[in-house]
């Protein structure tokens, strides 16, 4: 089978990985893909939000499955174009993926379908806002309810920061119109987990856990980034819990959509917040996430083509994965100032040695220039290893890393940490 991917993230390089590992898969194009991609598919330089140069790319290519990585054309509908030309696509339509464009009809369905979640109103009123977060107090939560790449999140600790966050979404200055509505939720504590599901229709495929780290610094402060760091499985995932959210949050909110007459054919993750009350989600992405996909394509030992071109054609039901039973660990290396602003076309070296030393490299922000690969994003590598335990994971790759030869990337030095600590427990 031939299938196109749809991005050039880490995400799709390491799904791209995957598929070109997966027997039921005979060649995998890209668009428009990456310097490291290009190891693993055939890269085609479309972008990912050209939904007319896709659907042309489709049209010549004729791929058997199209899986759509990023967010974006899903919510510009490249899923309906390509399903209505007749093509197998994973990655779902316009109206499911607002699950994820948009954080109030999130909210809204959440609240509908009886899904446990954190206390919220949507405002697109400054005043209005501000009179709320003056009632609940802080620590409270403000959120752009529109797309804004996972940074449109401010946990305020006063009602200072999130007044001044409120204002500042809604003059537009942050997020543009994503920021034109706001959601303000009260602030949930506990362990986060990443439980992502592969659906199609009524049926729903839990894939392991993961947990990845969104806070730009060790001890996960500072800003919210995309993703500076995964791991797979969580271990505060216990498979009690991964039943609850599985019934309590991804059923219903897949039946909330079906109500509403909107399928939904992708992955669909959620971000999930282990509470003293039990797992309650925190939002909904309507693709793999990234970095946590790479650790899970690491993992996974299934065929990841025929899984999911039974999803795309609807005959998902009595489909099993399975898992190398060891821990897959990633660390992002990032461009140093994102994910404020950074220097772009700095060299990169020593990409081999850190692969040499037991570790898959997957590309994300990367160019080639002058036979270099250089920076070209903010979250530009991700590195991932496997081991017997988060801790044997987590060092083979930050040893790894000490091969890397790029003096203004910069990572996390911590990522798993809070599995390590139970592991010492
Ligand atoms: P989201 O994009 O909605 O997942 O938010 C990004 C990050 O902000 C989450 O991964 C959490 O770390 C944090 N966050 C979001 N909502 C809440 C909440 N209600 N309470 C506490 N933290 C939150």
């Amino acid at each position: 089978m031939k299938v196109l991917v749809v991005g050039g993230g880490g995400r799709e390089h390491a799904l791209c990985w995957k598929l070109k590992r997966s027997p039921s898969v005979t060649e995998v194009i890209c668009a428009p893909g990456n310097p490291g991609i290009e190891h693993d598919a055939r890269c085609i330089r479309v972008g990912a939000e050209d939904i007319d140069g896709l659907m042309a790319l489709a049209r010549t290519e004729r791929p058997e499955l199209v899986v759509i990585g990023p967010e974006a054309p899903l919510v510009a509908g490249l899923g309906d174009r390509l399903r209505d030309e007749g093509f197998s696509v994973y990655g779902p339509d316009q109206a499911a993926a607002k699950l994820e464009g948009s954080k109030s009809f999130a909210k809204e369905l959440m609240a509908e379908a009886g899904v446990p979640t954190a206390r919220f109103e949507v405002h697109d009123d400054a005043d209005a806002a501000e009179a709320l977060i003056r009632n609940w107090g802080a620590p409270i939560v403000v959120k752009a309810s529109g797309l804004a790449a996972g940074k449109g999140v401010v946990v305020a600790q006063s009602v200072d920061e999130a007044v001044a966050a409120v204002r500042d979404m809604l003059a537009g200055n942050r997020f543009g119109e994503a920021g034109s509505e706001v959601v303000i939720e009260e602030c949930l504590v506990g362990e986060e987990a990443s439980c992502l599901f592969i659906v199609s229709g009524d049926d729903i495929l839990p894939l392991d856990s993961s947990q990845d780290h969104k806070a730009l610094l060790d001890g996960d402060k500072g800003p919210n980034t995309g993703g500076m760091g995964a791991y797979s499985p969580a271990p505060c995932v216990t498979p009690d819990i991964a039943e609850v959210v599985l019934e309590t949050i991804a059923r219903p909110i897949v039946a909330a959509l079906k109500k509403r007459r909107i399928g939904f054919i992708g992955t669909l993750y959620a971000g999930v917040m282990l509470t003293a009350d039990g797992p309650k989600a925190l939002e909904f992405n309507v693709r793999f996430g990234d970095p946590e996909c790479q650790p899970l394509m690491v993992r996974l030992q299934s065929d990841l083509g025929r899984v999911l071109l039974a999803a795309a054609e609807g005959r998902l039901a009595g489909s099993e994965l399975e898992w190398d039973a060891r821990v897959a660990l990633c660390v992002v290396v990032a461009s140093d100032g994102y994910p404020g602003s950074f220097i772009k076309n700095q060299p990169i070296l020593g990409l081999d040695a850190v692969a040499d030393a037991g570790t898959v490299v997957f590309h994300a922000g990367t160019a080639r220039q002058d036979g270099n690969i250089v920076n070209a994003g903010g979250r530009v590598l991700g590195v991932t290893a496997l081991g017997a335990t988060v801790s044997k994971a987590q060092r083979i790759v930050y040893a790894a890393l000490k091969r890397l030869d790029w003096p203004e990337g910069y990572y996390r030095r911590d990522i798993g940490y809070r599995a390590v600590a139970r592991e010492r427990q």
